[in-house]
């Protein structure tokens, strides 16, 4: 179906000139944000945002294995992308890392590499490692942002602050390294304002690609047990996709839509429970956009951005950023 943006599906049908399907493997890599008595983004499951992922206790080629035989008898020409999910996915010595991206680029079938982490876990050497893998193979890095306003950063607990992602972005693009950003719509205390600055701030980075997703309040996490003590308002479907209609002009037509909506497990759901029907949240979705002949890129905002990053990377050059 074509649709009014450009999807990772679509792109990477063009690349590939075949289905490509991302498999989600947890590397139980643990996370610098979940230790030495940091509790973590506070909407994070036990699962580390890795929910769909392989299990943690299987090596990299067996979780890939078990969702390729489950996938191949759909899709017998399909190749894959090997998805790092869980956790924060450069965590770890950099040997150690680069066994696991050659473990999962070493087994049949896999076409790239994608690498989950955060902003805060981009060493020199890493980045080197992931410039490496990214020469070899088509490789891209997602971060969690989920939003530009510091202060709900704060309350989130995300654990670094804006100039630290600033900082990552472009030191990923310095070395050709396609970055994708996590945004979350529905955060506690966030105006539709605050939620699309924090659309135009991304887009007036480097970004190859976007996540956009629903606030999902999970059992079992600190913003679950926040939401039982004292429940807030979260987002009804109609204001949601209100919301989308208003972010898809400003995302540049370039930059690839990853997700327009959520991914949480319906057991651990607590809210809002209309997001759990993903077909239908899906069809309602689309049928917005057309309803309302929205596209992405459309805005003026979009088309400014275009032009931005030149500029950008000069400034950045001059702040002393080594691109
Ligand atoms: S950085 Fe990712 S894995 Fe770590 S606490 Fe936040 S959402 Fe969870």
């Amino acid at each position: 179906m074509d649709t009014p943006y450009l999807s990772l599906n679509q792109w990477l049908r063009q690349q590939f000139q075949t289905k490509v399907i991302k498999l989600s493997l947890n590397a139980n890599l643990g996370c610098p944000n979940r230790q030495n008595g940091k509790s973590g983004c506070i909407f994070c499951s036990a699962g580390g945002s890795g929910d769909f992922a392989g299990p943690k206790e299987a090596s990299i080629t067996d979780q890939l294995q078990q969702q390729k035989t489950l996938l191949s008898k759909k899709w017998p020409a399909a190749r894959y992308i090997a998805y790092f999910q869980a956790y924060t996915n450069t965590f770890a010595p950099v040997d150690v890392l680069r066994r696991l991206y050659e473990e999962a680029l070493s087994t049949e079938g896999v076409v790239g590499l994608a690498i989950a982490t955060r902003p805060d876990c981009l060493s020199e050497d890493i980045l080197t490692l992931l410039k490496e893998f990214s020469m070899r193979t088509f490789l891209w890095v997602e971060l969690g942002f989920q939003t530009a306003q510091e202060q709900t950063a704060r309350f989130i607990g995300r654990g670094y602050d804006n100039a630290v992602y600033d900082q990552a972005v472009f030191h990923l693009a310095a070395r050709q390294i396609p970055v994708v950003t996590h945004l979350i719509f529905g955060l506690p205390g966030e105006t539709a304002e605050d939620m699309l600055s924090s659309v135009r701030y991304v887009c007036r980075r480097p970004l190859w690609g976007i996540k956009l997703q629903l606030l999902h309040v999970l059992r079992q996490t600190p913003l679950g047990q926040q939401y039982e003590t004292a429940p807030f308002p979260l987002l009804d479907q109609k204001t949601y996709l209100e919301l989308l209609c208003r972010a898809l002009p400003l995302i540049p037509p370039h930059v690839v839509i990853h997700r327009l909506t959520g991914d949480g497990p319906k057991k651990d759901l607590i809210g809002p429970l209309w997001s759990s029907n993903k077909k239908a949240v899906h069809n309602a979705i689309q049928k917005a956009f057309v309803d309302k002949n929205i596209c992405q890129g459309s805005d003026t905002f979009a088309k400014e951005c275009e032009n931005y990053y030149p500029a950008l990377f000069l400034s950045c050059r001059n702040e002393g950023f080594d691109i």
